[in-house]
C-alpha cells in the first residue's frame, strides 16, 4: 500500500474546518491592518535561500529539498532548485523583481502556504508544514525602519491569537543588533568560545569560526551550560539599536501587549537584524513555538535590491491548529437539511429543490431515490442534519412537504414556498 511520505500528512475533515477557520480569521485580521496577499512559487533558485537564510543555518545546511533541474532548454539544465523552506526570501525576491518600492508607502504583504524542511518528524514538526506570514517592507523614507512598524506587527499578532481563541501565549522579545554592532559582539563571542569550544558538539565547533551567532541555535543538551555563559548580544547593541528596541517596548506597553525579554533568542535565520521575537504556547509540548519573526533591514540589499528595511513573521499553522484542537477540540459542521427522495423519478425533483434551498443559503445534503425512508432518516441523523425533508410523489402533487426535526422527532407539513424561511428561521 502506498502511504503519505514520512513527515507529510493528509488533512481531513473535520480538521480541515479548523484550518479554514484559522485561514479566514487571519485574512480578516490582516485586512484590518491593510495587508494584501502575495503568492510566490513553492520552489525557487537554491541561491535565494543560501544567500538570505544563510549557508551555516540548519535550514540551509541540512534541511532543504534541493535538486538539479532536468529542463530541456540549455538555460534550465543543471539549475539548482529548492522547495521553499520559508517564505520571506521569496517575498523579498518578488519585491525586488517587481520593483514594489515604486508603489506608495510601505508594502504590507501576507502569504498562506506550504513550506518544506527535511526535519525529524514529531508532534508539531513536519516536513511539509504550513505557514501564515506577513511582511512590512519598503524604503526607509516610507517609515519601514520605525519601531512603530514592529509594534504594529506584534499588536496585530496579539489580536489574531485572541480572535482565534488562543489564550495564555507568551511573547519573547530580543534585539539581535545590526551590522554595526555585530563585529564587536562576534569578537567577544569568539574570545569566549575559544577555551570551551573543544567541549562542544561538532556543529558548534564549525559555527564558532564560520558564524558564531548560530551557536545559539544548538539543541545539544550538553552544550547548553556552556552557551548559557556566553556574552549576550544585548550588552553590545549600539546606540541606535538600543533606542529602537527601547521605543518598541514603550509602544507595546502603551498598547497593553505583554512581553518578556529573552536575550538568548536569536532565531535560526541569518537575515534577522534588531527585533527578533517568538510566541510560545504551553499546550504544544517540546515544539512550543507557535510563530516567530523579526526585522531584516539588510535582506533586500543582500539579494541585490535597494535599501528596504522590513519586518515580518511566520505562524506555524499546523501548531495553531494543534493548539486549538487541544484546547477546544474539533467538531464537524453538519448540513442544515437532508432531503430524502422517496421512490423512482424523485432524484430529479430533489435536485431542483436542493438548488432552491442552496440559493437561499441553506446547507443541503441529498439522499438517493433507491433508499428506503428508514435508511434516509438514519443517514440524516448520522450526518447530524437538523432536518430531514421528505419528497415523494404525494408531496410533489400537493406541494406540501414533510419536515422532520431530527433532534425532537417532531414533524410538520410545509408548503414549498415556505421551506427556506422555515429552515433558516429554525437555525
Ligand atoms: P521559522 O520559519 O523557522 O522562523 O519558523 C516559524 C514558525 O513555523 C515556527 O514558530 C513554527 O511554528 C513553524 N515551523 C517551523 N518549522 C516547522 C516544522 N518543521 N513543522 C511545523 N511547523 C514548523
Amino acid at each position: 500500500m502506498i502511504k503519505a511520505v514520512r513527515g507529510t500528512r493528509d488533512l481531513l475533515p473535520p480538521q480541515t474546518d479548523v484550518w479554514n477557520f484559522v485561514d479566514s480569521t487571519a485574512r480578516e485580521v490582516f485586512r484590518l491592518y491593510n495587508f494584501h496577499e502575495i503568492r510566490t512559487p513553492v520552489f525557487e533558485e537554491t541561491q535565494l535561500f543560501a544567500r538570505s537564510v544563510g549557508e551555516e543555518t540548519d535550514i540551509v545546511s541540512k534541511e532543504m529539498y534541493t535538486w538539479e533541474d532536468r529542463g530541456r532548454a540549455a538555460s534550465d539544465k543543471g539549475q539548482s532548485l529548492t522547495l521553499r523552506p520559508e517564505n520571506t526570501a521569496g517575498v523579498v525576491r518578488a519585491y525586488i523583481e517587481h520593483k514594489l518600492w515604486d508603489r506608495p508607502g510601505v508594502q504590507k504583504l501576507y502569504y498562506i502556504g506550504p513550506q518544506f524542511r527535511r526535519e525529524r518528524p514529531q508532534k508539531g514538526r513536519y516536513r511539509q508544514f504550513y505557514q501564515i506570514g506577513a511582511e512590512i517592507i519598503g524604503p526607509p523614507t516610507a517609515g519601514s525602519e520605525s519601531p512603530a512598524r514592529d509594534a504594529e506587527i506584534l499588536e496585530m499578532l496579539a489580536t489574531l491569537l485572541d480572535r482565534l481563541g488562543i489564550a495564555n501565549w507568551t511573547l519573547e522579545l530580543n534585539s539581535v543588533g545590526c551590522p554595526n554592532d555585530r563585529p564587536r559582539y562576534y569578537e567577544a563571542l569568539k574570545e569566549a568560545l575559544k577555551p570551551v569550544v573543544g567541549q562542544m558538539c561538532e556543529d558548534c565547533q564549525r559555527r564558532a569560526t564560520t558564524n558564531p551567532l548560530r551557536v545559539f541555535d544548538c539543541k545539544v543538551p550538553e552544550d547548553q551550560p556552556i552557551i548559557e555563559k556566553l556574552p549576550r548580544i544585548s550588552d553590545y547593541l549600539d546606540e541606535p539599536c538600543r533606542k529602537h528596541f527601547a521605543e518598541l517596548q514603550e509602544i507595546l506597553k502603551s498598547l497593553d501587549v505583554p512581553f518578556t525579554i529573552n536575550d538568548r533568542l536569536v532565531r535560526g535565520l541569518d537575515y534577522y537584524t534588531r527585533t527578533a521575537f517568538e510566541f510560545t504556547h504551553g499546550a504544544l509540548g517540546a515544539q512550543n513555538a507557535i510563530l516567530g519573526g523579526g526585522r531584516y533591514d539588510g535582506l533586500s540589499e543582500s539579494l541585490g535590491g535597494p535599501k528596504a528595511p522590513g519586518i515580518g513573521f511566520a505562524i506555524g499553522e499546523d501548531r495553531v491548529v494543534l493548539t486549538l484542537e487541544e484546547t477546544q477540540g474539533s467538531k464537524s459542521a453538519p448540513p442544515d437539511v437532508y432531503i430524502a427522495p422517496l421512490g423512482s423519478g424523485m432524484d430529479r425533483e430533489v435536485a431542483k429543490l436542493g438548488r432552491e434551498l442552496r440559493t437561499a443559503g441553506i446547507i443541503v445534503e441529498l439522499g438517493d431515490e433507491t433508499f428506503r425512508l428508514k435508511k434516509s432518516l438514519e443517514t440524516a441523523s448520522k450526518l447530524g442534519a437538523r432536518f430531514a425533508l421528505i419528497v415523494g410523489e404525494n408531496e410533489m402533487n400537493t406541494n406540501q412537504f414533510a419536515v422532520k426535526n431530527l433532534a425532537t422527532g417532531e414533524q410538520i407539513s410545509v408548503a414549498r414556498s415556505e421551506l427556506p424561511a422555515r429552515i433558516t428561521g429554525a437555525k
